[in-house]
């Protein structure tokens, strides 16, 4: 059985697994079960993140350096900030759209909410310019110090800044970008093992999260969840696919065939930081993405193209000021898209990211920080289908910016490539 079908039919499995323990009275069996869900999704997570860092440097040193060198880096950004670009502002649309189409959040009873909105804690405020300026900070670091914390975007700006000045040095620096190529091999080669975890790892963390997660809730919130979650599936399944066809020039049947194994594994993750190890497989071995546009593109991705989250955002916006009864002007709204915008580029790749930069959407007209406590409860729920629509964007975009840079003369990386 290949591993695509055995992640399926974990997935499946997993999903029917976490509804009989949700169904079942707590007792030893339920304690015991969600015990062993827990060890064996934190090792499957555990593995990924342990990947993340090495594997995002060496990638995106090794894909900017390869792109440089063959004089294409210039033309790749401007391919891949362009789709960026156009992808999120669709799904801003979009998301905006539907929530007019369904006036989401009308008539609701905001009285019900009112609870849990006093009880909330107000964060700090955060504006777009204070924001600004703690992406700065947080991103120009010291690199070990962004290796040590995680830091994914300090170490995305310094390996790119590394792959440039391996080029600009010329054969001076060959043996270290050779050094670089081959611990980039290593990791894919170990990419390679944990995705044979892969099963048992989605397996476990769709069983826990449906066996802990109150679904009931869910339908408290019923209309707004299925607007977005129906936006959500409608842009992955024909807004992206339709550009991947038209710009890309692949069918989407075989699209999701080959990204399977990563979309699932951002279901049940609910993390494109996550996921990006098994994005880059599938973009290069499934999808036949070149290794130096997979590298670069997809890191890049998982941390600035985010549309699931952009398209949620921008929705959830409309949706707290309808339920106050509040109507936002045309210019209110295009100060939510472009905060929207702003908020998905800097929103981490990680579960619930975008409820905290969601805080600076609401902020940007007016709207009560608290009211995300509203949302908070299904958060974790909708974030699943999100962070797929996330990851296949990014890879979607990987095979559209190759398929566009596919007929210039690329040198071949130095060493092999797995
Ligand atoms: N969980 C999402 C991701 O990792 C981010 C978000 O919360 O919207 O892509």
């Amino acid at each position: 059985m290949s591993l695509n079908t055995q992640i399926l039919i974990a997935a499946v499995l997993g999903v029917a697994f976490g509804f009989t323990l949700n169904e079942l009275p707590a007792g030893t069996f339920v304690d015991s079960s969600l015990y062993g869900l827990n060890i064996a999704s934190s090792i499957f997570i555990g593995l990924l993140k342990m990947l993340l860092i090495p594997l995002i440097f060496s990638s995106i040193v090794v894909g900017v350096s390869n792109l440089q060198s063959g004089g294409q880096l210039g033309r790749v950004w401007k391919i891949t900030l362009m789709c960026f670009a156009t992808t999120t502002t669709l799904a801003l649309i979009l998301g905006l759209g539907a929530a007019h189409l369904f006036e989401v959040g009308k008539g609701v009873d905001i009285a019900l909410f009112q609870d849990a909105m006093s009880q909330h804690q107000t964060p700090d405020t955060l504006t777009p310019s204070s924001f600004f300026t703690n992406f700065i900070q947080n991103t120009l670091i010291n690199p070990f110090k962004a290796f040590s914390e995680g830091n994914v975007l300090a170490v995305v700006i310094f390996a790119l800044l590394i792959g440039i000045a391996l080029v600009s040095g010329g054969e001076r620096f060959s043996s270290v970008r050779k050094l670089c190529q081959q611990f980039f091999d290593i990791m894919m080669l170990m990419i390679s093992w944990v995705m044979k975890l892969a099963p048992l790892g989605i397996f476990a963390l769709l069983a826990k999260l449906i066996a802990t997660e109150d679904i009931s809730i869910l339908s408290r919130l019923l209309e707004f969840s299925l607007v977005v979650t129906g936006t959500t599936i409608f842009h992955g399944a024909v807004v992206l696919p339709l550009l991947l066809w038209v710009f890309g020039g692949m069918s989407p049947l075989r699209f999701f065939r080959g990204a399977r194994a990563a979309l699932i594994t951002a279901f049940a993750t609910s993390s494109s930081s996550a996921t990006m190890p098994l994005s880059m497989q599938c973009a290069q071995q499934n999808l036949g993405v070149r290794p130096q546009t997979a590298g670069f593109v997809i890191p890049l991705g998982s941390q600035l193209n985010m549309d699931g989250t952009a398209l949620y955002e921008a929705a959830a916006a409309l949706f707290i000021a309808n339920l106050m009864g509040l109507e936002l002007s045309f210019t209110q709204q295009l100060i939510v898209c472009l905060t929207a915008m702003i908020a998905s580029l800097g929103a981490p790749g990680i579960p619930s990211a975008g409820m905290v930069t969601m805080i600076m959407v609401l902020q940007s007209v007016g709207l009560p920080a608290e009211a995300i406590a509203i949302l908070l409860p299904i958060d974790r729920l909708l974030d699943t289908v999100r962070t797929v629509v996330n990851v296949q964007g990014d890879i979607m975009i990987s095979v559209v910016v190759d398929h566009h840079t596919q007929d210039e003369d690329l040198p071949t990386p130095i060493g092999n490539t797995v």
